[in-house]
């Protein structure tokens, strides 16, 4: 579906809970590696409110104040190696049900400065708080599990969720890409479903159909590969068929948050790519 060798999804410098290590060198393993471009794609800062304590919602995503420095970090290492890569101007945007103004003014505020934007699920409400769904899985137990009662309930709560993020409007001027649209399986071989058959292909019709109407991309995420509570990619295989059907781009993820997992799984990625074909 790519014929370039693209990293659609890296973190930089800014994510506090990252490594730390400088994005330039992220880039120049990217390079390495033999990739032609790399996006750069920053949690974006959060509506207000998400996260009370100050402290916690630094660690989580980029502050509105710091958006500035971000860009023009961005801007500094794409003239730095334009003769050896392309490297693009993204953001990883939060979906929240109650905030989507939120999201229709950030992608309008830099639709100048940013070449694309990601939109992610990383948080769900539960008891009128938002708990995060990646954080570990103790967390997603006692916090998600304790909430939604069953796994079953608790997917399909994430992907009418899903459902929700990929169906709402908000007139991007810029690609959009859905991020690793199977989060919710990130500790999957540790909390399984009781009744995986409800998440057969016919399942996710409507929300395949509605990223296919938006003309939006899909995170190839292939974070999960690395973890031993998951072992796949954060997509599922009928989402992989039916984006074959609809012709929907299916774009690599390294998700890396550190220099060693740029590049990561690339060849599993092409393989699923190389089948589906
Ligand atoms: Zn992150
Ligand atoms: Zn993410």
């Amino acid at each position: 579906m790519e014929n370039i060798k693209w990293d659609g999804h890296t973190h930089s410098e800014f994510c506090r809970h990252g490594s730390g290590e400088k994005t330039a060198l992220m880039i120049e393993k990217a390079i390495k590696e033999g990739f032609q471009q790399y996006s750069i794609t920053e949690h974006a800062p959060l509506p207000r409110g998400i996260i009370e304590d100050e402290v916690v919602e630094k660690d989580f995503a980029l502050l509105a104040n710091e958006m500035e420095s971000y860009l023009s970090l961005i801007g500094t290492l794409k003239k730095e190696y334009q003769n050896h890569i392309k490297v693009l101007a993204g953001i990883e945007i939060d979906f929240f049900s109650k905030f989507k103004p939120f999201i229709v003014d950030l992608l309008q505020s830099y639709e100048k400065e940013l070449d694309e934007a990601i939109l992610s699920i990383h948080f769900m409400e539960a008891n009128g708080e938002y708990l995060c769904v990646d954080y570990s899985a103790n967390n997603f137990e006692k916090g998600l599990l304790v909430y939604y009662k069953t796994t079953d309930k608790l997917h399909k709560a994430y992907w009418e969720l899903v459902d929700e993020m990929v169906s709402s409007k908000y007139h991007p001027k810029i690609p959009v890409r859905i991020g690793h649209i199977a989060l919710i399986n990130k500790y999957i071989k540790r909390f399984p479903l009781q009744n995986p058959d409800l998440f057969s292909k016919a399942f996710f019709k409507n929300i395949m159909q509605q990223i296919s109407k938006n003309g939006y991309s899909l995170d190839f995420d292939v974070a999960g590969l690395a973890l031993k509570t998951c072992g796949t990619p954060l997509i599922t295989a009928p989402i992989i068929e039916w984006c074959q059907d609809l012709k929907i781009p299916l774009i690599y993820g390294s998700d890396a948050h550190n220099i060693k997992k740029v590049g990561h799984f690339y060849d599993q990625y092409q393989n699923t790519i190389t089948e589906v074909e």
